[in-house]
């Protein structure tokens, strides 16, 4: 059992391993996304949150062990509510102005930076249904470098930078999806969120990223060619890769009917942020063209 305490410290990949060690040491098997797996993934951004994807059944549990390791998840942090980003996002949602996002459904606030208007990073906890219902179970322990689905954070393909890229070899292992599954979880996701007001706009801008550093920096070479992805995904991929305006891809779009007809995806989490109207406009309905001919 990890015996590691949360004391106040900044974001720091040591603080990343020994909530991964704590996490899986309870039986609780995590992949980390978002800031630190961009960062991983050779994207060269300031890391401010900290952000584990979970087992949904264990997510009471994960919460337990966290505040018994001194993590603060008080609802209301004195004076500061407003620097709190999920917080702040559910205020944003009651003024009606909410988009779609990784929406945490637990987080605790970390130490940081506490200048006037800026956020204090968070350890934020999803659950894998909501973001990743097309990858198996996540498992705990180090992954073999031939997994289909996900890879060690170390892994010799992802790129190698001084200040970020893959981890040092001395890291134990922290696992991230692998980039190709992580693209099309997000083109499931940009299918899903299709009728909400944005279009699920913060997918369209995962795929992006994954897209530029591949196609303009030449980063993941390995692993977001072609053939690492599914057959049902290559096209959408393909002409990503030719043309940039995502989500206005008109494969994306073709491919997102077809798996809504076929009942392939869950109901959005943003319910409150869905519109009536036909999210696209000029493409028939494939049952609708099927029950015409018939
Ligand atoms: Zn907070």
């Amino acid at each position: 059992m990890s015996e590691f305490k949360y004391t106040g410290e900044e974001v720091t990949v040591e603080l990343v391993f020994n909530v991964a060690r704590l996490l899986e040491a309870n039986g609780i098997p995590c992949i980390l996304i978002n800031d630190c797996m961009h960062d991983i993934f050779g994207f060269d951004v300031a890391v401010t949150d900290i952000e584990f994807v979970i087992p949904d059944d264990l997510m009471d549990k994960a919460v337990d062990v966290l505040r018994a390791a001194d993590f603060a998840d008080d609802p209301i942090v004195p004076q500061g509510e407003l620097k709190c980003r999920p917080f702040r996002a559910l205020c944003e949602r009651a003024r009606g102005r909410d988009i779609t996002r990784f929406e945490p459904i637990h987080w605790f606030h970390l130490a940081g930076e506490d200048a006037p208007d800026e956020f204090h990073p968070e350890l934020c906890l999803h659950q894998k249904s909501d973001y990743f219902w097309n990858l198996p179970d996540l498992v705990l322990g180090p992954v073999n470098e031939n997994d289909p689905h996900f890879m060690l954070a170390t892994d010799r393909r992802l790129p190698g930078m001084m200040y970020y890229g893959r981890l040092n070899v001395d890291i134990p292992p922290i696992k991230v999806p692998r980039p190709a599954r992580y693209v099309e979880a997000m083109m499931l996701l940009c299918a899903r969120d299709a009728h909400t007001r944005d279009r699920g706009a913060q997918w369209a801008l995962e795929i992006q990223l994954l897209r530029d550093l591949y196609f303009d920096r030449g980063c993941l070479d390995e692993l977001l060619r072609m053939e690492c992805f599914y057959p049902q995904f290559q096209v959408w991929w393909e002409n990503l890769c030719e043309d940039d305006t995502m989500p206005a891809n008109e494969e994306g779009y073709v491919t997102a009917l077809r798996w809504m007809e076929e009942g392939y995806l869950p109901d959005t989490l943003f319910p409150w942020l869905c519109e009536e109207e036909d999210p696209f406009p000029g493409y028939n309905s494939p049952r609708a063209v099927i029950t015409e001919l018939a």
